[in-house]
Protein backbone atom coordinates (compact mmCIF):
# COMPACT_ATOMS: atom_id res chain seq x y z
CA UNK A 1 0.00 0.00 0.00
CA UNK A 2 1.32 3.53 -1.00
CA UNK A 3 1.97 6.42 2.03
CA UNK A 4 -1.13 8.76 1.29
CA UNK A 5 1.01 11.30 3.24
CA UNK A 6 4.52 10.36 0.81
CA UNK A 7 3.61 13.86 -1.11
CA UNK A 8 3.51 15.89 1.96
CA UNK A 9 6.17 14.30 3.75
CA UNK A 10 8.43 14.90 0.48
CA UNK A 11 8.10 18.80 0.71
CA UNK A 12 9.17 18.63 4.40
CA UNK A 13 12.23 16.12 3.45
CA UNK A 14 15.49 17.59 4.36
CA UNK A 15 17.53 14.55 3.70
CA UNK A 16 20.26 15.42 1.05
CA UNK A 17 21.41 11.47 0.81
CA UNK A 18 20.58 10.86 -2.67
CA UNK A 19 18.82 7.86 -3.76
CA UNK A 20 16.92 6.62 -0.46
CA UNK A 21 13.98 4.40 -1.30
CA UNK A 22 12.70 5.56 2.61
CA UNK A 23 12.01 9.20 1.00
CA UNK A 24 8.94 10.56 1.55
CA UNK A 25 8.40 7.26 4.02
CA UNK A 26 8.85 8.29 7.35
CA UNK A 27 7.78 5.48 9.26
CA UNK A 28 10.29 3.12 7.26
CA UNK A 29 13.06 6.29 7.59
CA UNK A 30 12.79 6.54 11.57
CA UNK A 31 12.77 2.45 11.57
CA UNK A 32 15.70 1.73 9.70
CA UNK A 33 17.60 4.68 11.15
CA UNK A 34 16.48 3.65 14.71
CA UNK A 35 17.51 0.07 13.78
CA UNK A 36 21.03 1.30 13.68
CA UNK A 37 20.81 3.55 16.89
CA UNK A 38 20.53 7.20 14.42
CA UNK A 39 18.34 9.35 14.29
CA UNK A 40 16.43 10.67 10.49
CA UNK A 41 17.92 13.78 9.02
CA UNK A 42 14.68 15.89 9.69
CA UNK A 43 16.64 15.72 13.80
CA UNK A 44 19.47 17.74 12.08
CA UNK A 45 20.38 21.25 11.03
CA UNK A 46 21.29 21.68 7.16
CA UNK A 47 25.15 21.84 7.74
CA UNK A 48 25.24 18.67 9.81
CA UNK A 49 22.94 16.54 7.59
CA UNK A 50 25.02 16.95 5.03
CA UNK A 51 27.76 15.03 7.21
CA UNK A 52 25.00 12.48 6.42
CA UNK A 53 26.44 11.30 9.84
CA UNK A 54 22.99 10.51 11.78
CA UNK A 55 24.72 8.75 14.65
CA UNK A 56 23.13 10.36 18.48
CA UNK A 57 26.86 11.61 18.63
CA UNK A 58 26.32 13.96 15.88
CA UNK A 59 22.66 14.85 16.66
CA UNK A 60 23.54 16.02 20.52
CA UNK A 61 27.09 17.97 18.96
CA UNK A 62 24.60 19.29 16.42
CA UNK A 63 22.29 20.58 19.42
CA UNK A 64 25.31 21.99 21.25
CA UNK A 65 26.74 23.94 18.47
CA UNK A 66 22.69 25.55 17.82
CA UNK A 67 22.19 25.93 21.81
S1 LIG B 1 17.20 10.04 6.65
FE1 LIG B 1 18.05 8.05 5.99
S2 LIG B 1 16.31 6.68 5.60
FE2 LIG B 1 15.55 8.78 5.77
S3 LIG B 1 15.39 9.47 3.65
FE3 LIG B 1 17.40 10.11 4.44
S4 LIG B 1 18.86 8.46 3.96
FE4 LIG B 1 16.76 7.68 3.69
Amino acid sequence: MACPNSEKNLKACNCSYPGCPRKGLCCDCLTYHRAKGQLPACYFSKDAEATWDRSVDAFLKDRASRA
